[in-house]
């Protein structure tokens, strides 16, 4: 018997691309079922996980649906038959279905023979002789590459500068480690679980601007804020914007399923702060399906991230601007965000 994720995996498009946290991409196979135009910009999205279990969601109709191995709901079959997948399939998947729940929980070995389960995650190990920044200021270390990684870190602003501790490696390697800046990433328990390696400056050859280590599924980097006594989260694409105002960050341009419920369980007024970039605009789509506040602060014209704004008029003020720019309103929002990304450049 083949199993529900195995059946997704065979049926989801062909040409559904692989987006980030394990996601892929393709049309959405649910709009034009439910009265909306049909999709035509890969807004819909599966991701079978590593129990098997299956999340679909799509960013065009906001029709989504999810499988955790107790049973198909109404709209998981709904999906399944328009991904075209034959209705004496769909049917059997429900025969097997019904047979386990009455069968108690025998199905974890169905599972695991069908699609071997991921191995306990593990954290990489950092690049050789990692080292603090400060105590390599303190050892008056010379190397060029080292000075040039203080140098970036330091112009970021001192927010950016206090709000984290900085490391560096003189490793060379594929992503030429000793030109980057290594930032610890920590779970909600701040323990360190990974590192971004954000390269000090304009990346040149090729390189990407960041490399990260290995991370859990669905990692939100500073998740720790979720459990913390204030009011708002504020939630922004990069990794050092959200140090420079202590806040949530994606690390994406968009938020996987199990980041979305890490948020809304947090029970937090949940504020959207998006780039002022116009190509991404994922995280807004998002914050209006799920009815989050978006927030437009009036910042001046240099301005293209909160970083910047931090650098400009300090974390505390940079924060409030935000709190007190943020709007539920789809009107507002469907207004404000075609200014994103109109003043650079002028
Ligand atoms: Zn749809």
């Amino acid at each position: 018997m083949v199993s529900v994720a195995e059946v997704v995996g065979q049926w989801i498009p062909t040409r559904a691309r692989t987006t980030s946290k394990g996601w892929r991409g393709a049309n959405a196979v649910c709009c034009h079922h439910r009265g909306h135009k049909p999709d035509s910009r890969g807004r819909g999205n599966w991701l079978v996980d590593s129990q098997s279990h299956v999340s679909y969601s799509c960013y065009n109709c906001g029709f989504r649906c999810r499988y955790t191995g107790d049973g198909l709901t109404d709209s998981f079959r709904m999906l399944l038959s328009w991904m075209s997948v034959p209705q004496d399939i769909i049917d059997g998947l429900k025969m097997h279905e019904l047979q386990k729940s009455f069968e108690g929980s025998s199905n974890v070995e169905i599972n695991n023979s069908v699609i071997s389960p991921e191995p306990l995650w593990e954290p990489d190990p950092w690049p050789q002789n990692s080292q603090l920044i400060s105590q390599l200021l303190e050892q008056n270390n010379q190397d060029l590459d080292f000075l040039q990684a203080w140098h970036y870190i330091n112009q970021r602003g001192p927010s950016v500068m206090r709000n984290s501790k900085y490391f560096w490696s003189p490793y060379l390697g594929r992503w030429k480690m000793r030109h980057r800046v290594l930032i610890p990433l920590r779970d909600q328990k701040t323990h360190i679980v990974g590192y971004s390696a954000r390269w000090a400056g304009t990346p040149s050859g090729g390189q990407p601007r960041y490399v990260n280590s290995k991370l859990p599924t669905d990692y939100l980097f500073n998740s720790h804020m979720l459990y913390n006594n204030r009011h708002f989260v504020v939630v922004v694409e990069g990794l050092l914007t959200a140090i420079s105002i202590d806040c949530v960050a994606v690390m994406s341009h968009v938020l996987s399923q199990g980041q979305i419920s890490q948020l809304q369980h947090s029970g937090k007024e949940i504020i959207i702060m998006p780039d002022q970039e116009q190509q991404n605009q994922d995280l807004i789509d998002q914050a209006l399906q799920l009815n989050w506040a978006v927030s437009f602060p009036q910042w001046e014209e240099s301005c293209k991230d909160a970083a910047d704004a931090a650098l400009r008029y300090g974390e505390l003020f940079t924060v409030r601007s935000i709190i007190d720019a943020r709007t539920t309103s789809d009107l507002k929002i469907g207004v404000l965000r075609q200014t994103i990304g109109k003043n650079n450049g002028v």
